[in-house]
């Protein structure tokens, strides 16, 4: 069993707390770690290591941090495969999909080396006589990132490479059941040059979030996770003036037009929903069948989630892993068992599945039920499992009326050969994120990731320009020299003259 501690001034930090907690491999269901839990102050030595690095890494030239960005890079494309063995030990998640992840964290640490060019002020030339006017971007300072189990590269990976290259300094409290990665990162910034103190990571829970919340020198925080306490920390950080990003839970819908290729539909459905186990937050878990292709649609299925090869994930033919603890299977078990109440058709049921020689791991087979209806909690809430609910509706309108009622809005997804009908949902859709024919839609590294309505609290989307504008301060600056400034007191509003 290993034990894991923070990292804290370029080094290994126990911290003082005394607390920790057990760790699993989601696969065999053994403990194999023990991490620590910082104390809130432990989360004070991690600040203040991170608040003494500020001074010297903000005055640092935007190329010179950038280019320990591309060493950083380098680093991680080395270490790809074991990143994400790393990955599928502590998460559960299949190999191949760990490394998709490893690759959309690394492709932020790409856009983050291109700051210089981002964080360009713009300048206008005489915008009155001998005046000039222009504006750049500042760092915040210190800034936190709370991050789910979920994606435990990739996510960390929407925060860091932005805040550090726009010059701030970072304190990351990754989630507690899959902690690992975030030391190995903290070990290879380190290793591309970075300086002690520029990022630290803190291993913890509520105690430590709430350190992270009151700490006055935090002045930004990301955090992604669910709903209730992406909630309670913008309402938290904000009434304490900090800037914050909080990104929730989901319920993503793929709608399914008569039109659409139900080949591609079948394909895109069984990964969208089934692919890390439903435990992503752009996981589709309702098909909104529009008009009679339902029974097609259930028909194709069927077998297909009979069929998933669920398995550990290091085994190279896995398509689905475990879930991450056995909480959390049970949790979604209890869900399929209220769909099952409220009267949905369970069409396949993944309950009895044994994966051979895993007796004690967190397994739950493919589920998919039939005739969900709006009011069922099977369709309201988020489940982060790997069930997928068919909701039928008459038409068009009906799926984006459906849609447009729910609470989540993180992504969305329309399958469909009408370029009209593909537009009008396009822009008619209330949902952060759109796929037309693509299931998962999670936005490249210079587009920006983000839902709407109880999917995300706060104004900007995460990584890309809207990451840049978060983690730094727009300035303007306007300047003339003595030659220029007229005699006498001027007691009206300025204008150009
Ligand atoms: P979670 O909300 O339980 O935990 C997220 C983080 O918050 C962890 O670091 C955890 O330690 C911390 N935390 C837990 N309880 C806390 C409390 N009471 N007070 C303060 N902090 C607390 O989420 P999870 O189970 O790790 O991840 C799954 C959730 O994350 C799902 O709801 C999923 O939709 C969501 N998610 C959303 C996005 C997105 O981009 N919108 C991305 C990934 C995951």
């Amino acid at each position: 069993m290993n034990t894991l501690h923070h990292y804290v001034n370029g080094q290994p930090f126990a911290g003082r707390s005394g607390r920790y907690t057990e760790g699993y491999n989601p696969a065999t269901g053994e403990v194999i770690n023990r991490i620590a839990l910082a104390s809130a102050e432990d989360v004070e030595t991690a600040v203040a290591a991170a608040g003494a690095a500020f001074a010297a890494w903000s005055e640092t030239p935007a190329l010179k941090r950038a280019r320990i960005l591309f060493n950083f890079k380098a680093l991680l494309d080395r270490h790809q495969d074991e990143l994400a063995a790393l990955i599928t030990r502590e998460h559960g998640k299949v190999f191949s999909d760990a490394k998709g992840e490893v690759t959309r964290g690394i492709e932020v640490v790409e856009f983050a080396c291109g700051i210089p060019q981002l964080l360009k002020g713009q300048y206008s030339d005489q915008i009155g006589g001998g005046i000039d006017n222009w504006s750049l971007r500042q760092p915040l300072g210190v800034v936190a990132g709370i991050t789910p189990f979920n994606f435990p590269m990739m996510v960390p990976c929407w925060m860091f490479p932005v805040a550090l290259a726009c010059g701030n300094t970072f304190v990351l409290k990754p989630s507690e059941r899959d902690p690992s990665v975030s030391l190995r990162l903290a070990e290879l910034l380190k290793e591309a040059g970075l300086p002690d103190g520029v990022f630290n990571v803190v291993q913890g829970d509520k105690i430590a979030v709430d350190a992270l919340i009151a700490h006055p020198e935090v002045q930004a925080l990301s955090f992604v996770g669910s709903t209730p306490i992406a909630e309670y920390i913008y309402a938290e950080g904000t009434r304490r003036g900090k800037r914050v990003q909080a990104l929730g839970g989901a319920k993503n819908h793929l709608v399914v037009m008569p039109d659409a290729d139900l080949d591609q539909v079948t394909d895109a459905l069984m990964g969208a929903a089934y692919g890390s186990a439903g435990e992503r937050c752009m996981a589709i878990s309702v098909a909104v069948a529009v008009g009679d292709v339902a029974d097609q649609v259930i028909e194709r299925l069927k077998p297909r989630v009979a069929a998933l090869v669920v398995k550990d994930g290091m085994q190279p033919d896995a398509e689905m892993g475990p879930l991450v603890t056995a909480q959390h299977r049970k949790k979604v078990l209890g869900y399929i068992e209220d769909g099952i109440a409220a009267g949905a058709t369970l069409v396949a049921d993944g309950r009895e599945l044994k994966v051979p020689g895993h007796d004690n791991g967190f397994f739950l087979g493919g589920t998919l039920f039939d005739h969900v209806t709006p009011q069922m909690n099977i369709y309201r809430e988020e489940i982060f499992g790997p069930v997928l609910c068919v909701v039928r509706v008459p038409d068009f309108a009906a799926a984006v009326e459906l849609i447009n009622r729910h609470e989540f809005a993180n992504g969305v997804s329309c399958f469909t050969s009408d370029g009209g009908i593909a537009r009008a949902f396009a822009r008619q859709i209330k949902v952060g994120m759109v796929g037309i024919n693509v299931p998962i839609p999670v936005p490249m590294a210079w587009h920006s990731f983000g839902g709407w309505k109880r999917s995300l609290f706060g104004d900007h989307h995460a990584y890309g320009e809207e990451g840049v504008r978060f983690y730094s301060r727009y300035k303007s600056v306007m300047q003339r020299w003595p030659d220029s400034i007229d005699k006498g007191a001027e007691f009206t509003m300025p204008v150009a003259k």
